[in-house]
Parts: structure tokens; sequence; C-alpha cells
């Protein structure tokens, strides 16, 4: 609902007023989330930088203005073990949110000519798949494995089987760091493995701004078109979104593409963050890219309130700002904006969680 920006200043000067004397105006209280399905985040980020774990972060990325924002947002940046003070933050925050489990994301780099990992080429991150089945170990019944691979490494069926056979539910691409291309015929036996292990294919779409990329000409969700027609669950991360000020914008495939394949999904991940305040309203308006919309947060990434201001209630923008757990906040915030209960199903029935 819209409110006019005197009523919602009213409602600030209310919540200040109430801090400083007795407590007549409260931040409102979530709505109960009446589901008759778990709840799933369906895309959350493992992170580390020490080798023992099979993690590395490239000197770019550690440069990068998301590694420095991202350790101080989660109070990690005089951390003596980064890696472990990560899962900790995230499995505390997983276990007093509303969510029933998330899915975990491990995160592959670029490779060499031999078709093997290369740390040169590697502008961003590496979280191995090892080290993401280790964390999910520890913490089954919070995480899901969601394995990283990118297909153009020589060994790519082998690890995708290997993973497959550990447990991996999803397996991850993300084209503008990996510089590959989603669409190559070559992919065509990776995505049938996929489809026979019943591997729920996510690639990156839209814009990427929180790491090095090597462009955007991977990122069109047309490049689907192949794992689509190998008839793979595909999930089209962000939709083709991009910010406010992006020139490209890829939605428009997007919602063209899912009247061609009943397989196709989205979800609505990072929507919910500062320059994105175009994406969701935009989505909220078109019933058939919600009916393949599954809820994802993109932690550590956070949602933020403010930038909703005028589609929130005073007590519930208050009652978000307040909001310290990232994963909780996100969720409220995206069912504050209008997100149905079914989007916020719809990963677990694609998982086959019951
Ligand atoms: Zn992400």
């Amino acid at each position: 609902m819209n409110i006019s920006r005197r009523q919602f200043i009213a409602g600030l000067g209310a919540a200040g007023a109430a801090g400083m004397t007795a407590p007549l105006w409260r931040p409102a209280d979530y709505p109960k989330l009446e589901s008759s399905r778990p709840v799933v985040d369906m895309h959350v980020h493992l992170f580390g930088v020490l080798e023992k774990n099979g993690c590395w972060i490239s000197p770019a990325q550690r440069a990068h203005w998301s590694h420095a924002y991202l350790l101080r947002l989660l109070d990690l940046d005089h951390a003596d073990d980064l890696d472990e003070a990560y899962v900790q933050r995230l499995a505390g925050a997983v276990r007093r949110s509303s969510l029933h489990r998330v899915v975990l994301q491990a995160w592959d780099g670029r490779i060499n000519a031999q078709g093997a990992v290369d740390r040169n080429r590697t502008t961003s991150l590496l979280v191995s798949n090892d080290y993401l089945f280790k964390v999910v170990r520890r913490f089954p019944d919070l995480f899901i494995p969601c394995v990283s691979i990118n297909p153009y490494r020589s060994d790519a069926m082998e690890e995708l089987a290997r993973c497959a056979d550990l447990g991996a539910r999803m397996v991850k691409i993300h084209p503008p760091t990996m510089d590959a291309d989603p669409n190559k015929p070559c992919l065509k036996s990776f995505y049938r493995l996929c489809c026979e292990r019943r591997v729920i294919l996510m690639v990156h779409t839209g814009n990427e701004h929180a790491a090095e990329s090597v462009g955007l000409h991977n990122a069109d969700p047309i490049k689907l078109e192949l794992a689509l027609e190998e008839g793979c669950t595909v999930i089209a991360a962000h939709a083709g979104t991009g910010q406010f000020y992006d020139r490209e914008r890829f939605f428009r495939n997007f919602r063209q593409l899912i009247q061609r394949h009943a397989n196709l999904y989205c979800d609505n991940s990072v929507m919910a963050s500062m320059l994105r305040w175009r994406n969701l309203p935009e989505m909220l308006r078109d019933a058939g890219v919600l009916d393949r919309m599954v809820h994802g947060s993109d932690y550590p990434f956070p949602a933020n309130g403010l930038v909703f201001w005028n589609r929130l209630r005073p007590r519930m923008a208050a009652r978000l700002m307040e909001e310290k757990n990232l994963l909780e906040r996100d969720l409220q915030l995206k069912r504050a904006l209008g997100i149905s209960q079914a989007v916020l199903e719809r990963g677990a029935a694609l998982l086959h969680l019951l």
C-alpha cells in the first residue's frame, strides 16, 4: 500500500517520541507465517579465505568495496578465524529466523586452457565444494548444499557426479565471474547429468556489482535456452535484473523465456537491497513472473527497508529498520511488500522437501 510522505514522517516522529517516553507507539510485529511447506532461502553464500578450507580470495576481490563493507556489516573485520566466524554468524542467523533452512552456495573460479581452475585469471573468490560439504555436514538441519562448478572444467562431469553422490541439490554457475557461456553446445552432457541426478541448475543473470566480472555478455537469460531444452530445472538468479542505474537490463528477455519454458524459475535475491528499489515493484505487477519466483536473500548482502518507505506502514518500516538478522529482515521486508506465501514455499517444492 502507498502512504504519503507526511504520514511517514509523522510515523517516524511518533517512533522517536515513543523511544523517549512511554512506548505508546511500537514497531509492528511481523505477521504470522502460515506455511504448509517449509520456507527455504534458496540463495545464501558461503564465504571463506583460508587455504586449509580450499578457499581463496583474489587481490582484486579483496580490494573490492563489497569486501570491507560486508566484513564490517557482519562484525568480522577483526575475527581471527574469518571462515569459522562467518559460519557461526550465518548458522545463528538461520536459527533465529523464521526460515526452515537455507541453500548454501560454493563459488568456483575461472579456468585455464587445460581446463583447470586458474587463480591468475580468477578475479573473485574460490569456495570449494569440499568445504561446502564440510560445513553442511556440521549443520544438516540448517543448510542444503549448492555446489559450484565452472562447466568448462575438464573434470566438470566427474565433479558434478561426485557432488550429486555427496548430496548436492543444486549447482551454481556464475557466467560473469567464471567467464563461461552457459549456451555453449558442448555443455549439453553437463546439463543432461543435472537432469539425471535431479540437481537444480542456478545461473546468475543480469548485472553484477559485488564481484570482479569479465563482462555481461553471458549474463542474459536467453543464454539458458540450452539447459532448458535439455530439461533441467533452471533458476535464473536475479531474473536478469540490475540496479536502478544499470543500462543492460535483461528482465524483458526473462519474461519472454518463461512463456516458452515451464522448467524456468527465478529468485528474488538481492532485490530488497538499497539500489534495487525498482525490481520488486516491477515483478509484483507481473503474475507470470510471480508464478515462477522462489525466495532467496543473497546473504550477506543486506535488505534495506528504508528505500521502500513509501510502500510500507510506518510501524513495519520501523520494525524492519531495527531488525539485525539479515535473513529475517530480507524475508519480512519482501512479505511486507507483497511477496506471497506461494513464492516463499516454492523453493521447498522444487527441492522436494516436505
Ligand atoms: Zn549471490
